[in-house]
């Protein structure tokens, strides 16, 4: 049997594709289509992005802007292209959406949709492979003269598309469409042929996920290239976008990176390529420069929401510790690219602190950048308001409510990851997963309270024989006292590596693992190197951030302090904003009340603030 199974695993390999690169990735994905959330918190929302957040993308895609419309033009080679020159993306996410839900929501109509426009794609594509219906529409003899004009933006999008397109229904159709692309990009651009700088980072980290699902090494090769193509002027060598090369992440070259600078989108993306590529190419100077980023991002230019890129202007960075409030950009694609890019470092380094970063951003800066009923889009997340903000249904540049749409269906990424010893479990959102413990096959279930109480139960439904390996349970850093019991029988002081507790020991089918973790309230201070926040306090609870909203507290709203007598107060409250643990701060004869961060603009306009005054 074992001889037969050597000779079978030999024809693979010849007949195969090229053994695939080894990774420095310490910790190995358990992808969404592996994963069915089943949890209190997010399912319903699930169930919203797939009755309402969709339909909302595909009636805005379709109906009401042309986006559609420029690749049925493309197709023809007449007729008029519309809206802005990355507008192709926005479908492609969409799709990317529409795929990741088809998991957890199997819908025929929503195949059938997505196939329909798919074949649009494929129509709109040029005989070399070249796709974007800007260019097509407006002078294919233009097209490669601008690095700002986001072509390789566009077609890294359509990748992760057609990856998750394929992932979820095993059609192919729009993975080919993105395979002609990139081969008409590498017959155009590389080493010996013309040099390219991306305007906007994107297609790197879609080249890497190609590579994965191929085995292609080369698309892995082109995408180092890409990486390596910053900082060397290229980027201005007649095809001048109209920023400084800073914007860009274009001034020196990526691994002698040492702070963030810039577009803060293009940043995230930028990070995420080259920590996909650090891991497959064994390049420990971009991991070295992604460390020393990460330290700048988080300790010197990160909201408490986890949102980044404090500047309108730039729609990025300006100066270290400079984080205002009312003006705060922080848009809703930054916040997604936080998780992805937090995602990536740790599975890179087995470290939670990462994941830390990753569930901030997801609870509050992310989730806020849609409405409670899945209809409206926030692109700007600031930390304050007079009242005026509001999410919309749509946007002239649209990255933002196309990229919720993606982003929402895919947290069944996020739960878990395996490598060779262990379970990795990272974030407590219920479901039921197929794993990996060892190379032995497991089935799991999770429930789990959080966010608004940290009562998680990890039970193991499957699993052939008894596996000695470990499970990793994640100890958020928000976390001060918890328990842990395995079958009941609390564990004392288990192990901690890294933020997670070890459990290490045979673990057979009907093992259940508890873990109890204390949420109470607490008042945040900012780094004293904060201006905006130097004598103010904000409000946590878990991974929650709150808020303090005009409508709950109508009466001095700007008047309203805490204080070191403030008492705070959690209570669940199944009637406000879909269900939330409200906080109030209980002083005297004041009260001021709180609801999560993410849940804001939801009733009737009016002003909100995460900082508030605080009197020593
Ligand atoms: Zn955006």
């Amino acid at each position: 049997m074992k001889k037969l199974f050597i000779v079978l695993t030999g024809l693979i390999c010849m007949t195969g594709c090229t053994e695939k690169q080894a990774s420095l990735k310490k910790i190995n994905q358990v992808d969404f289509s592996n994963v069915r959330i089943t949890d209190q918190f997010w399912s319903p929302r699930l169930d919203r992005h797939t009755s309402v957040t969709l339909p909302v993308c595909i009636d805005q895609i379709e109906n009401q802007t042309g986006r559609i419309r420029n690749f049925e033009n493309a197709a023809k080679g007449e007729g008029e292209h519309s809206g802005i020159f990355f507008d192709d993306s926005d479908v492609y996410k969409a799709v990317e959406g529409m795929a990741y839900s088809l998991i957890n929501h199997p819908d025929a109509a929503l195949e059938a949709k997505t196939d329909e426009w798919i074949e649009k794609f494929a129509a709109a594509q040029q005989p070399d492979g070249y796709i974007n219906t800007f260019y097509t529409l407006t002078g294919l003899d233009k097209r490669w003269s601008n690095m700002d004009k986001h072509e390789m933006y566009c077609a890294g999008h359509m990748i992760e598309a057609a990856i998750a397109y394929y992932q979820a229904t095993g059609k192919r159709k729009m993975l080919d469409v993105c395979i002609r692309m990139v081969d008409h990009m590498m017959n155009t651009f590389g080493p010996g042929k013309r040099d390219w700088v991306p305007g906007h980072e994107e297609i790197e980290l879609a080249l890497v996920k190609l590579y994965q699902v191929t085995n292609e090494e080369k698309y892995l090769d082109f995408a180092h290239w890409l990486l390596e193509e910053r900082g060397h002027g290229h980027g201005s060598m007649g095809t001048e976008g109209t920023w400084h090369p800073e914007y860009y992440q274009d001034v020196i070259p990526v691994r002698d990176l040492q702070k963030i600078s810039g577009h803060a989108v293009r940043c995230m993306y930028l990070y995420c390529g080259m920590a996909d590529v650090a891991a497959l190419k064994q390049d420990t100077g971009y991991i070295a420069a992604l460390h020393r980023l990460w330290d700048d991002v988080v300790l010197r230019n990160m909201y408490i929401t986890g949102g980044i890129g404090s500047s309108a202007h730039n729609e990025g960075f300006t100066t270290d510790y400079d984080l205002p409030n009312l003006e705060a950009y922080c848009e809703t694609c930054a916040s997604v690219g936080m998780v992805l890019w937090n995602h990536r470092m740790n599975q890179l380094t087995g470290d939670s602190k990462y994941v830390d970063v990753l569930e901030k951003a997801l609870y509050n800066g992310a989730l806020a950048g849609i409405s409670l009923k899945g209809d409206l889009f926030f692109y700007v997340n600031p930390l304050e308001s007079k009242g005026n903000h509001h999410r919309q249904a749509w946007y002239g540049c649209a990255c933002c409510p196309s990229q919720i749409s993606r982003f929402l269906p895919s947290i069944g990424n996020y739960i878990y990851g395996t490598s060779d010893d262990a379970l990795w479990v990272n974030l407590y959102i219920g479901n039921k997963a197929d794993v990996k413990l060892g190379k032995k096959a497991m089935k799991v279930s999770m429930e789990s309270q959080v966010p608004w109480e940290g009562n998680v139960k990890l039970t193991i439904d499957e699993l052939a024989s008894t596996v000695k390996k470990e499970i990793r349970m994640r100890i958020p850093e928000w976390c001060e006292k918890y328990t842990l019991a395995i079958n009941g029988e609390t564990i004392d002081q288990p192990t901690l590596d890294k933020g997670y507790a070890v459990l290490a020991r045979p673990w057979k089918k009907g093992d259940v693992i508890t873990l109890n973790i204390e949420m109470p309230a607490v008042l945040k201070q900012a780094d004293p190197r904060v201006k905006q926040d130097v004598g103010k306090r904000a409000v946590q609870r878990g991974p929650l951030v709150y808020c303090m909203e005009e409508t709950d507290n109508p009466t001095d709203f700007d008047q309203l302090t805490l204080s070191t007598k403030s008492n705070l107060d959690s209570q669940f409250d199944a009637t406000l904003l879909d269900g939330v643990v409200k906080i109030t701060a209980k002083e005297e004869n004041k009260e001021i009340n709180f609801i999560p961060y993410y849940a804001w603009d939801n009733r009737e306009a009016g002003k909100m603030k995460v900082w508030i005054d605080y009197q020593e």
